[in-house]
């Protein structure tokens, strides 16, 4: 099928962009890499009056560290995350997530804000941002404002961004100590896309105990989620294989799992399992 007809502005900044939001009201839609969002036109699931491009927006694409935290505009794309030597020192989960995801041609142009702010179930990155606690910063009409990565994802297709604001900025907060970190996804066999993908983040003691953990869990549910009962099994305890598979057992607790052509609920949900039990595996054999 063919777009509707819309109106193309090109923002210049950010601003630029938060303004023709707000002059455009709900008749806009942002286009950052366009890799979901030019699909959706095409199928006229998405019919904005106006496209505003914030994809030439530079201020809006690094990655640096500022106040002991990892910064991230939304418009890097994936393959500059995948690439960055300080992602992968700071925060090497980052790194990992964004080597799995898609092909080279989707990384080179999709970008780690477009795919947060879309929301969609079978996204990498939004297990990554649960796992690593990130904070999610929105820039607004009436200034910015930080969301846990808890509260972002709201349902499928979903987030907390109200109308008219623009997702800024992610920030990570590295945790010290023996950390191990660990993504691992089963991949849809036609799209690649995650059928259930897994995001771990663990800080050790020097013993080798779990003193905290993240699990995020993406492809499985409607929206991307903390696996819950899996960290609060972990906490305190030492991380050999039983407790780890006990702990894993918990992936799916109290989920309405997806079912597809491609995995029934039942199949996902054990695959869930499964593969939690492996990237605890890979994420402590990674600590250091
Ligand atoms: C063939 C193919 C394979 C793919 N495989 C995978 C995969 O394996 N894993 C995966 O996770 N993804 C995959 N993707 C999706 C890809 O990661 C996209 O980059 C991502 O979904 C959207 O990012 P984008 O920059 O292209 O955003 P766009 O498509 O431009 O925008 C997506 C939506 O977010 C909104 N938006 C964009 N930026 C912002 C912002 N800063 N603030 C607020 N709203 C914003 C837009 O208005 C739109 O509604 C694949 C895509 C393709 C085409």
């Amino acid at each position: 099928m063919i777009a509707n007809q819309f109106e193309y502005v090109a923002a210049k900044s950010l601003d630029e962009a938060l303004a023709l939001l707000a002059r455009h009201k709900g008749n806009a839609k942002l286009l950052a890499g366009g890799h979901s969002l030019i699909p959706a036109l095409k199928l006229r699931l998405a019919q904005p009056q106006v496209l505003i491009d914030i994809s030439r927006i530079k201020d809006l694409s690094y990655i640096k560290e500022e106040g002991g935290q990892l910064r991230i505009g939304a418009m890097t794309t994936h393959y500059q995350m995948e690439s960055s030597a300080l992602v992968k020192k700071v925060c090497p989960l980052l790194a990992e997530t964004a080597a799995n995801l898609g092909d080279i041609q989707v990384r080179n142009r999709g970008t780690i804000g477009g795919s947060l702010a879309h929301s969609d179930p079978a996204a990498d990155w939004p297990a990554a941002v649960i796992a690593l606690s990130a904070e999610m910063v929105a820039a607004g009409p009436k200034g910015g404002r930080s969301i846990s990565a808890d509260k972002f994802f709201v349902d499928l297709l979903t987030t907390a961004l109200q109308p008219g604001e623009i997702l800024q900025e992610i920030r990570i907060t590295p945790q010290k100590g023996k950390v191990g970190q660990s993504y691992m996804k089963v991949r849809h066999p036609a799209s690649g896309f995650a059928m259930v993908g897994i995001a771990v983040n663990l800080v050790m003691d020097s013993t080798g105990k779990c003193q905290s953990a993240g699990i995020g869990v993406t492809g499985v549910a409607a929206k991307a989620y903390r696996a819950t009962g899996v960290e609060n099994a972990l906490k305190g305890a030492a991380l050999d294989a039983r407790t780890i598979a006990a702990a894993a057992a918990h992936a799916v607790d109290g989920v309405e799992a997806n079912s597809d052509l491609a995995a029934s609920a039942d199949y996902r949900k054990q695959l869930a399992v499964v593969y939690t039990r492996r990237a605890i595996e890979a994420a402590v054999a990674k600590a250091k």
